[in-house]
């Protein structure tokens, strides 16, 4: 299969991510919804546009896996990053140029929900 083919049979298999959420996390902060969004024309991805996988490799840790189907450009693209809970605060973390890369998330208290926006993450598809 192309890359392009693996990509759309993935999204058709995979469940959306947010019927897997939400996740708490040891320290109460509850991650409750991922949403997407198209770097190209900025469209806001809806739940049934966001497929892949969650998983908690460690247990302060949410990854994501998924795939993005942009309505306006007709494409799709990978998404993929995770939260660490580090303290009472989360740290979101994602690959940027082939590195992973991080930001601070705030949280006011330590049991405030979570929204993680993604970015279209063009560079994943050139590999
Ligand atoms: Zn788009």
């Amino acid at each position: 299969m192309t890359r392009l083919e693996t990509m759309k049979a993935r999204f058709l298999a995979e469940p959306t991510i947010i019927s897997q959420l939400p996740i708490t996390l040891p320290n109460g902060c509850e991650v409750s919804e991922i949403n997407g969004s198209c770097a190209e024309c900025g469209n806001a991805l809806t739940d049934e546009q966001l497929h892949g996988n969650v998983s908690r490799p460690m247990s302060n840790v949410v990854s994501f896996d998924a795939h993005g189907v942009c309505a306006s450009c007709i494409t799709i693209f990978p998404l993929h990053g995770r939260v660490r809970a580090i303290g009472d605060e989360m740290r979101m973390e994602w690959i940027k140029n082939g590195q992973w890369v991080g930001a601070n998330l705030e949280s006011e208290t330590i049991l405030s929900k979570l929204i993680l926006w993604l970015k279209r993450q063009l560079r994943t598809l050139v590999n």
